[in-house]
């Protein structure tokens, strides 16, 4: 058994959200979002379980790099584009796709020569207000980089959604219809839509839909549970108990004498903590699946360990094999306990955790 908590990432869970991403969207090709070591998942393994997907996109240059080095020939869009001319040739040379959101990069791109073309995602702010061109410069920039020697015909136009993860919400509207219009006298590839507008907004898909939560099985939604949109959870991080002790009533547990046994009990003692990326802010009450029943999180977090609940009769030994989170235990449920969202208990994952692949 392994000594270290075990994330174990299910691939073919992968490559069925991608097929629930394709029933959602028939008609858009697929732009699968692999930032931040592919949400805490392994950047390599799972674009290469991606194997449906027209193109990834990434935030950052070096996260193309090594997809590349990996061996992985698909498009790469990086998201946040280039920060400075002398990366133009790296992108050339190793077909990297750039957003263009701002003027230093529309310059760059008119200013230097190269030996080839780069494919252009021109992104607009259409209510997000953190990159993007403003609505009123989007013309002129699209024309301008029309005439640019170093871009290749046919430009891509994109935005982002600030509010799709609130159904209904007015900003989103107002963001669709933005974008709308301003494609509309362009024949050129648009895309719009992350998870959670390719669940709720199939208006907005366009051509290229940009699937990133919900391809590991999680919803975006705040009330919301994976399964509910027929996705399944694709890691399942795991640790073992490794200390059983009795408390009385009145005692405390842990840092802070943080919680308080009302009754007598048993508390057992998990190895994973806020160094493994456990979330330190998991309240009192917190769900843990422990060999088959669900028990409660009590006292406070440690860099290594956990405390739970076990009852005044405990079953467990110690060795018994306890889920933090996966198909057992959503972690959406999680996350609301820690006061956060799903994505970030994801890429909080450090490398103390052991990670395991397997294939369904
Ligand atoms: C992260 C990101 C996505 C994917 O968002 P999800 O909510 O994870 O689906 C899509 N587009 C852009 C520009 C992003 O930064």
């Amino acid at each position: 058994m392994s000594r270290r908590p075990v994330a174990q990432l299910n691939l073919a869970a992968l490559g069925h959200n991608l097929q629930r991403v394709q029933q959602l969207a028939p008609a858009s090709k697929i732009l699968a979002v692999l930032k931040a070591n592919a949400y805490g998942h392994g950047l390599v393994k799972v674009a290469q379980a991606l194997t449906a997907a027209d193109a990834f996109a990434v935030a950052r240059i070096d996260e193309a790099l090594a997809l590349r080095t990996a061996g992985i020939v698909k498009p790469i869009v990086l998201l946040e584009g280039f920060y400075e001319a002398a990366e133009l040739p790296v992108l050339l040379a190793n077909n990297l796709q750039t957003v263009v959101h701002n003027e230093l990069q529309l310059q760059a791109l008119e200013q230097t020569a190269l030996d080839g073309q780069l494919k252009i995602w021109l992104k607009v702010d259409s209510g997000m207000h953190r990159l993007g061109v403003a609505p009123e410069q989007f013309n002129e920039f699209y024309r301008r980089l029309w005439q640019c020697p170093a871009v290749q015909p046919g430009i891509r136009l994109m935005s982002h959604f600030c509010c799709a993860d609130m159904p209904g919400s007015d900003k989103t509207a107002q963001q669709l219809a933005l974008f709308q219009q301003l494609c509309a006298d362009k024949a050129e590839q648009c895309s719009l839509a992350n998870s959670a507008a390719i669940i709720c907004l199939p208006q907005s898909h366009c051509d290229w839909v940009r699937p990133g939560l919900m391809l590991h099985g999680i919803s975006p939604f705040a009330n919301q549970q994976g399964q509910q949109h027929q996705l399944q959870p694709a890691m399942r991080l795991s640790s073992r108990l490794i200390a059983m002790r009795q408390v009385q009533a009145g005692e405390t547990v842990g840092y802070g004498a943080y919680w308080q046994a009302e009754k007598d009990t048993w508390i057992g003692v998990i190895a994973i903590g806020y160094g493994d990326g456990y979330p330190r802010h998991a309240v009192n009450g917190t769900p843990v699946w422990l060999a088959g029943r669900e028990v409660k999180l009590v006292g406070r977090v440690s860099m290594d360990m956990i405390t739970v609940d076990l009852g005044s009769e405990p079953t467990e030994t110690i060795g018994a094999e306890a889920v933090l989170w996966g198909p057992e235990l959503a972690i959406e449920r999680i996350a609301r306990c820690a006061d956060t969202i799903p994505y970030e208990l994801l890429c909080n994952i450090t490398p103390r955790v052991d990670y395991q692949y397997i294939s369904g």
